[in-house]
């Protein structure tokens, strides 16, 4: 399948949201008509992940106060049109940029940057609320399918055919796999279908310069590009198949789980700021009035948890998962790499020892055990131990059933 091709099966399955015109880019929540409740109401469900209302933003100096965004939500069709255009222009599936690394960490070895991405999805996968248990192997590797595209550039044609493995493991034996944990086959669809959409919208992010300026300044609009970018839907989706709650009235419509994808991104942007390491980023979400910007986004971020105020326990649920960023950032080697300049954290033994059930062995090239020891966490480590190696979940490095290299 083509990048084209795989474009219009995703526009075909999401269709149209409220804006006219916005498949496959569709929200079913317009963004600026949502009513803030009385900020100085509990919530009750503050349980369910941190409490930062509006009210209380202003007492930390790295947030403040709110302002509501102009509405730039009705651009999203422009976008379309403006990516379709390029489609047409570059039907050839080839960029001299795929594969390359964009962590901006000075990497240099496409296996290692997987390891490190491994690591970085699992400690989202416990600030969510999981659980490192076996039973979620797979919806973990689909995480990490999901994260890969921020720091590789994939293309999607080598996603889709199989050529890309993540750690060994291509996208269909991860599809495969969640239905081995008993994600019913339309739950797997949508959380297939959210990820071609990331894949795609991360990749045009890329390399196509003039998608960026026309998102830039547009809080709603950029929001809205950003949230598919990150995929924190379809992550959303597999945190509620970890409790066995599927995604309410069909994943495509569920406006608690749209929230709840939005407000995890900005929770995460909230606390990236408080560290100092937003400012600069390639596609950094506030580029231009950054004060102003960042006011807007708060205000978007206090609607969306006032939705997962709702009553349905899902939505309670999805709370911590939404709120999540501003405990995951500060305590995470992923970001913490960032304050130290950029600079990776050497993998420990002990993460080695985490890690090595969730590389396929059979397929995974021998550089990344090179990789491992020379990084100097692990010594005298080979190809079979990484393999086989004693688990702290049980599992070999095949997950749950092996799978055919
Ligand atoms: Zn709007």
């Amino acid at each position: 399948m083509t990048t084209k091709q795989m474009w219009e099966t995703i526009k075909r399955y999401f269709g149209d949201g409220h804006v006219p015109g916005s498949a496959p880019l569709r929200y079913n929540i317009h963004i600026c008509e949502m009513i803030p409740s009385s900020p100085f109401t509990a919530s009750g469900s503050s349980r369910y992940g941190i409490e930062l209302s509006e009210a209380a933003m202003p007492l930390y100096s790295v947030l403040g106060d709110t302002c509501p965004p102009p509405c730039t939500c009705f651009e999203m069709p422009a976008v379309v049109k403006h990516i379709e255009e390029w489609l047409e222009n570059n039907p050839d599936d080839i960029h001299p940029d795929d594969m390359a690394i964009t962590s901006g960490k000075n990497d240099t070895d496409a296996d290692e940057v997987s390891l490190f991405i491994m690591r970085d999805v699992l400690s989202w996968w416990v600030h969510w609320g999981g659980a490192l248990r076996p039973e979620d192997y797979w919806k973990q590797i689909y995480v990490a399918f999901a994260a890969i595209p921020d720091d590789i550039q994939l293309s999607p044609a080598a996603f889709f055919d199989g050529t890309y493995r993540f750690l060994g493991h291509t996208w269909n034996d991860c599809r495969e796999g969640l239905l081995k944990e008993g994600m019913t086959p339309d739950k797997v669809e949508f959380v297939e279908m959210c990820l071609w959409r990331q894949i795609l919208t991360q990749y045009f992010e890329k390399v196509d310069p003039a998608l960026y300026p026309l998102l830039k300044s547009k809080t709603t609009l950029m929001t809205q590009y950003r949230v598919h970018t990150g995929n924190t839907l379809g992550c959303a989706a597999l945190v509620l198949a970890t409790m066995d709650m599927a995604p309410g009235v069909e994943g495509v419509q569920d406006h608690a789980l749209e929230a709840a994808s939005i407000a995890q991104c900005l929770s995460m942007d909230m606390a990236k700021e408080a560290l100092g390491i937003l400012k600069g980023e390639k596609t950094e979400t506030v580029a231009g009035n950054r004060v102003q910007l960042k006011r807007e986004l708060r205000w978007v971020y206090a609607r969306c948890m006032e939705q997962l105020n709702a009553h349905e326990e899902q939505a309670f649920l999805l709370r911590r998962f939404a709120s999540a960023g501003l405990h995951y950032v500060p305590m995470m080697d992923r970001y913490l790499e960032r304050v130290n300049g950029n600079s990776r954290f050497p993998i420990t033994e002990l993460q080695a020892k985490i890690l090595a059930p969730f590389i396929n062995s059979r397929s995974v090239p021998p550089s990344l055990n090179k990789t491992l020891v020379l990084s100097g966490a692990v010594s005298g480590m080979n190809m079979d131990e990484l393999g086989i190696v004693g688990t702290t979940n049980g599992l070999n490095a095949n997950g749950p059933e092996s799978v055919e290299a």
